[in-house]
């Protein structure tokens, strides 16, 4: 089932994996922070929690 993803912005540091690997569902917004640009499909599923693991400061939640 397609995941609801959140990102904790006072923990993330803008490092770039989570768009990198989602790069149609984050984006690094203007205060260089993650954003969620697009909701996921049940076909992200994989790639969201790879963007979940591969987070440095666990800032991404995703259920
Ligand atoms: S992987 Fe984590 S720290 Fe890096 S940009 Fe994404 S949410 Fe921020």
């Amino acid at each position: 089932m397609a995941k609801k993803v959140r990102i904790d912005e006072e923990a993330c540091i803008g490092c770039g994996a989570c768009t990198g690997i989602c790069p149609d569902i984050f984006a690094i917004n203007d205060a260089g922070k993650a954003a969620v640009v697009a909701e996921p499909t049940d076909a992200d599923d994989a790639s969201v929690d790879e963007a979940v693991a591969s987070c440095p400061v666990s800032a991404i939640s995703a259920e």
